[in-house]
C-alpha cells in the first residue's frame, strides 16, 4: 500500500521537540514496514516561533495547517516568555489553531493500560481495563460567550461577567461526533450538562435527545448532571463509554478522567473540525500534557502520549485502524515488559529515558509486524 498523506508537524517548546523525535521513528517505521509514505512539513510554534519570528504562530503556519490532512502538535509554553502580553504568549499558538481551523470537538480517551493499573490513585480494581472517551465541545460555551469582562459598578466595586451560550447547531455537531465514535466503540453515549440550573443545559439535553431519536437510535443515550458525572468518574468510571459535554464541564471532567490513568505522559488527544464539501475534516492531534519546562532538555520525558496521539491521527484522520491498533499494542507490550519513564516508574521496573522508550516501541512494532 502506498499512501501519501500531508502531515504538518509542530513540535513547539520544552519537551515537545524531544517527544516528537520519538514519533518520527514511528512515522519512519510506517513508511518502511507498511508502505505508508507521509508528506511531512514542520514549522515553529509557541516560544520557538516567538524567538525567531516575534509571534507565537505565523499566518503561513495556519495556511499550512488548513492544507494538511492532519496536524501533529507537540506542546507550547516557555517560562522565558512569562512576561509578554497575553496576545503574544506561546500558548496563543494552539488557541489560534483551534479557532482558525474550527476545531470544535476535543476527543480525550482515558485508557488504562493493564501494566499501569497500579499507577492510578484509585484502586486497580476500579480502573483496570478502563477505556472511556470524553468528547468536549471546545470552541463555544462560557469561554467564548459574550458579554464578558470586568466592569466597575457605580459604588466602585467590580463585576466579572462570562456568558454560557450554546446554539442548536453547535450542540448537534459535537453530539454527532460523540454518536459516531460510540458506533465504533461500545455504542453508548452519556450526555452531560446542568439542565437543573442552566437554560443552556436544558437546550443541550433537548437537542441531543432529538438528534438521537432522529439519527442515532442504535446508540444507547443517557443523560447525567455534570456534578454527578464527576462523582461517577471517581466511583465507577467503567460505567461510561463515550461522554459528550460542553466546554467548561469538559475541561474539568476530562482532566479528572485523565488522572484515573496515572500519568499525563500517557494521554493523547484529538481535536476535530467539520467535514467540508470534499469530505475533508481538519484535525489536530496532541498529547494533553504541556511543555513540562521542569524536565525539558533532560531526556527523561515520556514520549508515549505523543506516540499515542499519532495513533489517534492514523485512526481518525486516515481510517488506518490496523496501524493505530498496532501502535497501541506496541505501547502496551513495552509497558508489560517493565520499561518505564520516570513519570510512571514503580518499584521493580526498569527506568529508561525518552529515546530508549521510543526505540522500544519501534522494536515492538517490528515484532508485531512479524
Ligand atoms: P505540564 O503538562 O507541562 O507539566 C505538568 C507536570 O507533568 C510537570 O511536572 C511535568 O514534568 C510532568 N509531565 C508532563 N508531561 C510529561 C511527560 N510527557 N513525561 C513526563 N512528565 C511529564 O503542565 P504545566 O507545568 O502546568 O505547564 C507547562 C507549560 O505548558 C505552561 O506554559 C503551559 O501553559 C503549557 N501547556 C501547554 C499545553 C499545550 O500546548 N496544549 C497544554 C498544557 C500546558
Amino acid at each position: 500500500m502506498t499512501v501519501t498523506k500531508k502531515l504538518l508537524v509542530l513540535p513547539g517548546d520544552g519537551i515537545g521537540p524531544e517527544v516528537m523525535t520519538e514519533v518520527a521513528r514511528v512515522v519512519a517505521w510506517m513508511g518502511r514496514a507498511r508502505g505508508i509514505a507521509f508528506d511531512i512539513s514542520e514549522d515553529l510554534v509557541g516560544g520557538a516561533s516567538l524567538a525567531v519570528h516575534g509571534v507565537p504562530i505565523r499566518d503561513e503556519v495556519i495556511v499550512a495547517a488548513r492544507a494538511a490532512d492532519a496536524v501533529l502538535f507537540g506542546s507550547v509554553g516557555d517560562p522565558k516568555w512569562a512576561s509578554v502580553g497575553f496576545d503574544l504568549r506561546p500558548e496563543v499558538a494552539i488557541l489560534k489553531l483551534r479557532q482558525e481551523l474550527g476545531l470544535f470537538a476535543n476527543l480525550r480517551p482515558a485508557k488504562v493500560f493493564d501494566a499501569l493499573a497500579e499507577a492510578s490513585t484509585l484502586k486497580p480494581e476500579v480502573v483496570a481495563g478502563l477505556d472511556i472517551m470524553i468528547v468536549r465541545e471546545s470552541v463555544g460555551g462560557i469561554y467564548f460567550g459574550t458579554p464578558r469582562g470586568i466592569e466597575t459598578l457605580p459604588d466602585g466595586t467590580k463585576r466579572g461577567i462570562n456568558t454560557e451560550i450554546y446554539t442548536t447547531s453547535e450542540i448537534e455537531r459535537v453530539a454527532r461526533v460523540a454518536f459516531d465514535l460510540a458506533r465504533q466503540r461500545g455504542k453508548r453515549v452519556c450526555s452531560v450538562e446542568k439542565c437543573n440550573v442552566m437554560e443552556s443545559g436544558l437546550l443541550w439535553k433537548e437537542v441531543v435527545t432529538a438528534l438521537h431519536a432522529r439519527e442515532y437510535a442504535d446508540v444507547e443515550l443517557t443523560h447525567m448532571l455534570a456534578d454527578n458525572c464527576a462523582m461517577q468518574l471517581v466511583r465507577n468510571p467503567r460505567q461510561f463509554d463515550v461522554i459528550v459535554t460542553g466546554n467548561l464541564f469538559g475541561d474539568l471532567l476530562s482532566d479528572l478522567a485523565s488522572m484515573l490513568t496515572g500519568s499525563l505522559g500517557m494521554l493523547p488527544s484529538a481535536t476535530l473540525g467539520a467535514v467540508d464539501g470534499e469530505g475533508r475534516r481538519p484535525a489536530l492531534y496532541e498529547p494533553i500534557h504541556g511543555s513540562a519546562p521542569d524536565i525539558a532538555g533532560k531526556g527523561i520525558a515520556n514520549p508515549l502520549a505523543q506516540i499515542l496521539s499519532f495513533a489517534m491521527l492514523l485512526r481518525y484522520s486516515f481510517a488506518m485502524e490496523a496501524e493505530a491498533a498496532l501502535i497501541e499494542q506496541a505501547v502496551a507490550n513495552v509497558l508489560a515488559s517493565g520499561l518505564r519513564t520516570a513519570d510512571i516508574m514503580s518499584p521493580g521496573m526498569a527506568q529508561v529515558g525518552t529515546s530508549v522508550m521510543g526505540e522500544a516501541v519501534v522494536r515492538e512494532l517490528d515484532k508485531l509486524n512479524g
